[in-house]
């Protein structure tokens, strides 16, 4: 079952990607300046992830999600401020 799916623009233009990310019950956008290795079921998009990386500090409780997205499976950086931080996980099926 897929992990990532392809998302479109108001235009019908590519725009990138989804996965749910399990740190955040939430899912989150790699728009199309990330590369992609072309498998939604075990996908591995290069660089790293950062989401939230400024809003924490106006908001904590929001949290910082910084992974690494890698042949269907997430790590999430030490950095992050949630509570999977330093863990890798399979991510789940997008729904
Ligand atoms: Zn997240």
């Amino acid at each position: 079952m897929p992990k990532a799916e392809a998302i479109k623009d108001s235009n019908n233009q590519h725009a990138g990607y989804i996965i749910y990310c399990p740190a955040c019950k939430g899912y989150h956008h790699l728009d199309t300046r990330w590369t992609f290795n072309g498998n939604l079921d075990r996908p591995t998009f290069q660089p790293s992830l950062l989401v939230n990386g400024r809003a924490n500090f106006e908001n904590p409780a929001v949290p910082r999600c910084h992974s690494f997205i890698t042949d269907g499976r997430i790590q999430f950086l030490s950095d992050c401020t949630h509570e999977m931080a330093g863990k890798t996980v399979e991510l789940p099926e997008v729904e």
